[in-house]
């Protein structure tokens, strides 16, 4: 499935005050109660009860092909119609567009707290900005607000959201009172982590559902402070993860795949079954082509297919120390069979493509596929469509540049 977040729109009588809202359908207004301040309608094509509905004090009105409607509030006119709104999406407009920051049919919904970061890493898919966006903390309250049934999981990311501080912690008592059953996602560089008066705060708030993803480039503070480019973040970060051991929480230790990572996966391996044996699991991860990590290419990729024998190798070692092994963002294809069990559906819908060669790959359904910026990246990509499940063979080549 993928879908756009961005649509373009021309907004009537526009909102002074930017602020999300849940998009409905008439039928789930009268289902659920909700105050109509903070919804969006979606405009009914039978417009027999027009005039008593645009009477309700709606947040908005969403319209597409019909004329301007009588709606003396807010109307969003949505000029293209791939991708139409659905009932439970949330919204918010700027500048003549619809963004959508929460669709209610994806499990990779994200609140994204801030563009600002305390690392700048030579592979990252999403350069930081250093920018007053502290707006994002309010809608990412109102998003909490606006959603029910608890989603399964909820994204919670960056740049790095940890240095929002105060603000951060809000948002986490916010999502244990209101999204109890909520498994959420934590994508943070783990350095402010090692504060312990941080943590302190993070046991009392108590939310027991929580995945910390954190990523760690390499076993000595030279490879991982030169990846994130950051001095001292090795010893901040390896601190935080023992922090979050001692309160208890789960712990998915990301390794970015980069040239240099894969040049010491095995050490890096031992390092982990070592000294951070506690954590949930390990998730590799092939690079995602955009951003510093296409800038710095030339630093930073190097193909998966030449590292097998060294892949394979580290994760047996963190086998034998009994850690799980988990591989994103890499096709099963490009792994042999002995790896393809750990390969799992990491890519976020919305940035999600497939070839049109695998239409006939056995594996399809169980597969990765590419971030469509890696499709389209110069380096081009290679796939090998597969016979079935047990199809040992797998991409051997270097890939063509
Ligand atoms: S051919 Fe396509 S679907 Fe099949 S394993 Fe390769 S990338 Fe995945």
């Amino acid at each position: 499935m993928s879908f756009k977040l961005k649509l373009k729109a021309e907004i009537h009588n526009p909102s002074i005050i930017r602020r999300p809202l849940r998009v409905t359908t008439i039928e789930s207004y009268v289902a659920n109660g909700r105050s109509p301040e903070d919804l969006c309608l979606i405009y009914p094509d039978r417009q027999d009860r027009a005039e008593a509905l645009l009477s309700i004090n709606w947040g908005a009105v969403v319209i597409y092909d019909q004329a301007t409607s009588p709606f003396k509030g807010q109307i969003i006119q949505v000029t293209e119609t791939a991708d139409p709104l659905e009932d439970g999406d949330i919204i918010v407009t700027l500048n003549n567009a619809v963004y959508i920051v929460y669709k209610q049919c994806s499990d990779s919904n994200t609140l994204f707290l801030t563009e600002r970061c305390d690392n700048l890493c030579i592979m990252c898919s999403q350069p930081p900005k250093n920018i007053d966006d502290s707006w994002r903390i309010n809608d990412a309250l109102g998003i909490i607000n606006l959603l029910d049934d608890d989603p399964r999981t909820l994204g919670v990311s960056g740049g790095e959201p940890t240095i929002l501080s105060a603000d951060f912690l809000n948002i986490l008592s916010n999502c244990h009172e209101k999204l109890p059953q909520t498994q959420l996602h934590i994508l943070t560089n783990g350095k402010k982590l090692s504060d312990r008066n941080f943590i302190n705060n993070i046991q009392q708030i108590g939310h027991q559902r929580v995945l910390w993803g954190i990523p760690l480039y390499g076993s000595t503070a030279l490879e991982h402070d030169y990846h994130v480019q950051s001095r001292g973040a090795f010893n901040q970060t390896i601190n935080g993860l023992y922090h979050l051991e001692t309160i208890g929480q789960h712990i998915e230790l990301r390794i970015v795949l980069t040239m240099d990572v894969l040049n010491n996966i095995e050490a890096l391996c031992e390092f982990i079954s070592r000294n951070l044996s506690f954590v949930s699991f390990v998730a590799f991860m092939g690079v995602e082509l955009t951003g510093f990590a296409k800038r710095n290419y030339a630093q930073v990729y190097s193909s998966i297919t030449e590292h097998i024998p060294a892949l394979v190798s580290g994760v047996n070692i963190l086998k034998l120390n009994r850690i799980q092994a988990l591989i994103y963002n890499i096709p099963q294809c490009h792994l042999p069979l002995s790896l393809r069990e750990l390969a799992v559906q990491s890519i976020s819908d919305w940035k999600n493509e497939f070839p049109n060669g695998c239409d006939s790959c056995a594996s399809k359904a169980i597969c990765c596929g590419f971030f469509e910026s890696n499709i389209y990246h110069k380096s081009g990509i290679l796939i090998k469509s597969l016979n079935g499940i047990n199809d040992e063979s797998y991409i051997e080549v270097k890939e063509q540049l």
